[in-house]
């Protein structure tokens, strides 16, 4: 017999069924024994009476909360006063004729009924796997799923190109730390984890792709802040030939069919969305990501705002030198009519006033994106690193693939980059990013599931060429 989710039961009324499942919850009524059983789809009552045949009912009696069932019984309209409208299957329940228990459960560790808030989350970390079966963490998985189907769905009916960028390659900077992975092969060099597909992207403008994205996952190794994660989740795009506004406009209107579609329950405070200055951010609100909101505690309505016009450059107090506001391949804005000699002259000789082609993307006073126009070309690419105190060997060896490839004739481009897990938090009405994410570290760097990071074998460490240091 082929098995049915509790959803479906009630289109089998006075039919025969098989349902699988875990033991949510367990109720004897005097010599009647209701189960909650549980699947992906919903609960839903499985009743045993006492005139079962003798072996069925005391396995019936044997059963214990999370064990793993199977079910065949009739589904039977529940008695008039006996419906509970608080579940989708309320209004049936299932006359069990046979069981089978397919797996027995310990004790869990913690209760999987509740919404878990109030359980350590040490403990919910180091069982996850259990955790994941509390229905508001299925709920937020699921959306999430749905989030970036919608999300890859739009983008490629509007003829952007999904395309996969390596994990293992050499870094780009975003301004936070590399993770770095030791090459076998050649001891001593190592790949380090992308901090974004930036560099591949622009490459992939070069070559001709015109619209591209990615679902991609981004590494940066930074000290602990409360909502990050050392490995994060982007949608990252990039197109050929965009001005600023293709950009926004595409971004705000897939955030529009977003909450259109899977978050109809939330509110966009104004669309489009509005659009202000850094200069003018600063000057109102004292912050580049102000909270628009007319009242901060409200999760239902959101408040995007595009904050545009950053500066290109920001003195690194400890360094002690000029750095990328951003990252250094954003595009500085023109003068009318400077040529691109005029602009480095101008970086050189006054580089805090010089204004980038970039763009940040605030909700609720939280950053959750940016993006930039790009500098496509070599030279001016060159000046600004060497601006940036590079020597002109360093910059060759580091970006010299990048800046050979613009002189193969490189597109003019520009793109965004959202940070997915934030947005889900916001549209899920949730307080931590770790609420979406299936399998989250702790916020100093931990899975503590797989209890990584951990120690390698001797033998691993000889084969890369490494000894650890005590
Ligand atoms: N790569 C940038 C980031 O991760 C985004 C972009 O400029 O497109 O912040």
């Amino acid at each position: 017999m082929q098995r049915i989710f509790a959803i479906e039961a009630s289109k089998h009324i006075d039919e025969q069924v098989k349902v699988c499942g875990w033991v949510s919850r367990r109720r004897d009524h005097g010599k009647v024994i209701f189960i909650d059983l549980r699947d992906k789809s919903d609960l839903v009552q499985i009743v045993f009476a006492p005139d079962l045949e003798p072996e069925v009912y005391q396995l019936a009696e044997k059963l214990r909360a999370e064990w793993v069932i199977e079910v065949i019984g009739e589904v039977k309209k529940r008695p008039k006063g006996m419906e509970n409208p608080k579940i989708a299957t309320g209004s049936i329940e299932i006359k069990a004729k046979k069981i089978k228990i397919l797996t027995q459960a310990k004790t869990l560790p913690f209760s999987v009924q509740t919404s878990g808030y109030d359980i350590s989350e040490k403990l919910r970390l180091k069982y996850r796997y259990l955790d994941i079966r509390r229905q508001r963490l299925q709920e937020n998985l699921r959306f999430r799923h749905q989030f970036i189907n919608l999300i890859r769905n739009w983008l490629s009916e509007r003829g952007f190109v999904e395309i996969e960028t390596p994990i293992l390659t050499k870094s780009t900077p975003e301004g936070a730390r590399d993770y770095i992975v030791p090459s076998r092969l050649e001891p001593g060099k190592f790949y380090a984890l992308p901090q974004s597909p930036q560099q591949y992207k622009q490459l992939l403008m070069v070559a001709g792709i015109e619209k591209y994205f990615q679902i991609a996952r981004c590494f940066r190794d930074e000290d602990t802040r409360g909502d990050r994660q050392p490995e994060f989740t982007q949608l990252d795009l990039e197109m050929d030939f965009p001005t600023q506004e293709d950009i926004l406009r595409i971004t705000e209107n897939l955030f529009k069919e977003i909450i259109e579609k899977i978050a109809p329950e939330k509110k966009i405070l104004q669309f489009p969305f509005p659009r202000i200055t850094y200069e003018e951010a600063i000057r109102k609100y004292n912050s580049d990501k102000p909270d628009l909101r007319p009242n901060k505690s409200d999760k239902k309505t959101l408040a995007f705002l595009f904050v545009c016009d950053f500066p290109l450059f920001e003195w690194k107090k400890e360094e002690r030198k000029w750095g990328p506001m951003h990252h250094p391949f954003t595009r500085p804005k023109f003068n009318p009519g400077e040529t691109m000699k005029d602009v480095i002259k101008r970086i050189n000789k006054e580089p805090e006033r010089v204004i980038a082609h970039q763009y940040d993307i605030v909700l609720n006073g939280s950053e959750i994106g940016g993006g930039s126009l790009r500098i496509h070309e070599s030279e001016l690419l060159e000046a600004i690193f060497e601006f940036l105190g590079h020597k002109k060997e360093a910059i060759h060896q580091k970006f010299g693939h990048l800046l050979e490839a613009f002189t193969y004739g490189a597109p003019p481009h520009g793109g965004i980059a959202l940070g997915l897990d934030r947005i889900l938090m916001a549209l899920r009405g949730e307080n931590s990013i770790r609420e979406v994410i299936a399998f989250p570290k702790t916020g100093d760097g931990k899975d503590l599931m797989m209890q990584s990071p951990a120690e390698v074998s001797a033998k691993q460490l000889k084969e890369l060429h490494l000894e650890i240091k005590k």
